[in-house]
């Protein structure tokens, strides 16, 4: 890869006069000895794995084994058929089809990790629902992913993208900052302006501990994909009306490793602290 940090794809975009998801399809497939063809062709197909997981959720029964959670995407689904979202129509939709594919997650079906299994929903959400309703085709979507694998790619190499190593900041906070940063790319701007989106969005989930109900990826992991989508949605248009993150989006991923090093292990997926080890979370996991 040309680039190691944020700061470093933004240039290699400009000397290149190309844009991050150009960027990362070139030097993934230099890398990988594949073709770009290649390169692509798999990652449409990851798309289209998406696309049905987001399906899925809508519309079958997506219980979890254990029972706890399961159908959250089809009650917001149908609330909106029926009454005004608070969020508007377009964010709650995107929310939706991120609790659709975490539902299908937790039901073991079949997902793509973005960045992994427990913050699966905020890409498909934001993605599915983005073409939607500006009907951009498969190809410009997939472009879109190969942009917020970028950001994915030096988020993971310099901080961590595992609820295991850095908490819930590190899992669904980073596939915030990746959907934030490709909607802008995927809505015209500029490598600068998907890079401010990442910092932006990344600032809001600073210190979210790793604190999953019995051990079990269904709570909180579920709703935080809800909400996550629809933060990468607002940091993407911050970011497209010329919102700076005026600490570099690099320095906010050095926090993000920061933070997450000194998080006790009791709120990095252990179920030992937080959500999990509250009455009701102790008392589910008595009863599992
Ligand atoms: S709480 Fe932990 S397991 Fe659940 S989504 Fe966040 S990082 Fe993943």
């Amino acid at each position: 890869m040309r680039f190691r940090t944020l700061k470093q794809l933004v240039e290699v975009c400009t000397s290149s006069q190309m844009s991050i998801a150009e960027v990362m399809l070139a030097d993934q497939a230099k890398e990988s000895g594949k073709t770009p063809e290649q390169e692509f062709k798999k990652m449409l197909q990851y798309y289209q794995v998406m696309k049905s997981a987001v399906e899925k959720g809508l519309t079958e029964d997506t219980t979890s084994r254990s029972g706890l959670t399961g159908k959250d995407a089809q009650r917001v689904m149908s609330q909106l058929a029926v009454s005004e979202a608070s969020v508007g129509k377009e964010a709650c939709t995107a929310m939706a089809y991120a609790l659709a594919v975490s539902e299908v997650n937790a039901s073991m079906g079949r997902i793509i990790a973005t960045p992994t299994a427990g913050s699966s929903g905020i890409i498909p959400g934001v993605f599915v629902s983005a073409q939607q309703r500006f009907g951009w085709d498969d190809d410009h979507m997939v472009m879109g992913l190969f942009c917020a694998g970028a950001i994915g790619y030096v988020i993971a190499n310099n901080s961590f993208v595992s609820g295991a190593e850095g908490g819930c900041q590190a899992e669904v906070g980073s596939a915030i900052g990746m959907a934030a940063g490709a909607m802008v790319e995927l809505r015209g701007g500029t490598p600068a302006q998907a890079i401010h989106a990442v910092g932006l969005a990344l600032k809001n989930t600073l210190g979210l501990i790793c604190d999953p109900v019995g051990g079990l990826v269904e709570i909180p992991c579920i709703v935080r994909n809800g909400f996550g989508a629809v933060n990468a949605l607002a940091a993407a248009d911050m970011a497209l009306a010329g919102v700076r993150s005026v600490i570099p989006s690099d320095e906010v991923v050095q926090v993000m490793y920061e933070v997450g090093t000194a998080m006790p292990d009791k709120h990095r997926e252990t179920a030992k602290g937080g959500l999990a080890q509250t009455p009701t979370g102790k008392k589910i996991m008595e009863d599992l």
